[in-house]
């Protein structure tokens, strides 16, 4: 058994939403679950024997928060940061990506991952949704750091190896649901409606039920998609999945940009999660989503940073921001989205749209220790007016001072204790130019 106490930070615990700021408060966990949270003179002194590893933070000066989720990125293409900017989504993937991505290998999968887990810990990220080819690999890099993981093997319907891909995915999606890993919770990933053909989405839908997994799935990404889901379905690209069934099992939606009022209401009946990627849409000129409309629906919506290709970097806090900012010019409203909102969308709202709010997302008891300090002491954190505005318009990455997943410190004072950064970068530049040398 292991415990340990965070004492000193102020607290904002996101527990139903609530951003209220707790000065005098102490978080306990054991065996990576939170205990205690609430006023630190009532935490009981020693619940414990005192043969019991006590592993104490002093969180003195800083705001301790639940950690971030990402909703959706692809970690493995910080491979791909800087190799194709400044291009339209369908040549970017089809003469940049893919033939890319048809060279690598396993050594590239893991330490493209473990590169954006290193990426992610600092930034405060402490649980990401990933989609990506050998998501055993991935998974591994994720485990061997300590990071929450949402992997799912990406399957595509229009290659070759489109069948060797299905099995991969639902085998490796089987496996890891009968582990029941407390930080590995699998999915199955469809790319797209546009590259996932009927036929193969209906068994991967078939295949979700049985296992017991979500689906994680691009949609509605650009005007694009909309058109060829006309061409094939008669229908935009929501209802056209609705249609199939796709809605029936748990869908993580990553994009949802382009919808109609129509789409907006089946995505809240049948509990889609969204995941808003507000750098990648912007960076892609894909277009701006409705979330201020999705949110007023009761949507669950989080947010994504998307993969490195497309963004170039793995902020969560920089999305959340982006997000607040262009809801406002996309609706003129400057109340569009405000800063708790935003702070909403990036921990408790991301754990409900990947349907994870029941262990994660907010600092209670009962759920898995994810929480992260932010330190208060820089210019931009003064004065002190309001610490959930400064962390949507102010706060940095840099600002995260410690990270802790499961209950396990996986940065403390800035410093990494679960991956090597120096072999990471060495290996990345090695597989960088084996893919673009
Ligand atoms: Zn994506």
């Amino acid at each position: 058994m292991a415990t340990l106490r965070i004492e000193g930070a102020q607290i904002i615990t996101m527990a139903d939403g609530d951003t209220q700021l707790r000065e005098g408060w102490a978080l306990e966990a054991v065996d990576g679950a939170i205990t205690y949270v609430g006023p630190a003179d009532q935490l009981a002194p020693a619940r414990r024997p005192a043969n019991v590893p006590d592993s104490r933070i002093d969180g003195s000066g800083c705001l301790l928060l639940p950690g971030f989720v990402n909703a959706h990125t692809h970690a493995a293409m910080t491979l791909f940061r800087g190799a194709a900017d400044d291009m339209p989504l369908d040549p970017w993937l089809k003469e940049k990506i893919w033939p890319a991505e048809a060279k690598l290998t396993e050594a590239d999968v893991y330490w493209g991952t473990l590169l954006g887990c290193a990426e992610m810990i600092r930034a405060g990220v402490t649980c990401f949704c990933d989609m990506y080819h050998l998501p055993r690999v991935g998974a591994r890099a994720a485990m061997d750091c300590g990071i929450r993981m949402c992997p799912s093997g990406v399957l595509l319907g229009i290659v070759p190896n489109a069948e060797d891909m299905f099995v991969e995915a639902t085998e490796f999606a089987r496996e890891f649901a009968a582990r029941d890993d407390l930080c590995v919770h699998p999915m199955l990933g469809p790319h797209a409606p546009y590259t996932v053909p009927r036929e193969l989405m209906e068994r991967v839908i078939a295949a979700a039920e049985e296992i017991g997994v979500p689906l994680h799935i691009h949609v509605a990404e650009t005007e694009a998609n909309v058109a060829e889901s006309m061409a094939t379905y008669g229908k935009r690209p929501v209802q056209a999945m609705d249609e199939i069934g796709l809605f029936d099992v748990d869908v993580l939606g990553a994009h949802c940009v382009y919808l109609d009022d129509r789409d907006i209401e089946i995505i809240v009946e049948k509990r889609v999660g969204v995941a808003h990627c507000p750098g990648s849409n912007l960076k892609l000129a894909s277009g701006i989503a409705r979330t201020r409309d999705l949110l007023a629906a009761g949507a669950r919506v989080g947010v994504g940073t998307d993969g490195c290709g497309s963004n170039n970097n793995l902020d969560l806090l920089e999305e959340a921001r982006l997000a607040a900012l262009i809801a406002k010019v996309d609706t003129g409203d400057p109340t569009a989205m405000p800063a708790d909102a935003a702070l909403q969308m990036a921990t408790l709202g991301g754990a409900r749209a990947i349907f994870l709010d029941h262990c994660i997302g907010s600092l209670e008891a009962g759920k898995r220790c994810d929480c992260i300090l932010v330190d208060l002491d820089a210019p931009h954190m003064h004065p002190r007016h309001s610490l959930v505005s400064h962390m949507i318009y102010a706060a940095q990455a840099a600002d995260v001072r410690t990270t802790v997943v499961n209950g396990t410190v996986l940065m403390r004072d800035r410093e990494l204790l679960t991956i090597d950064l120096g072999e990471t970068y060495a290996q990345v530049a090695e597989s960088a130019e084996r893919l673009f040398g």
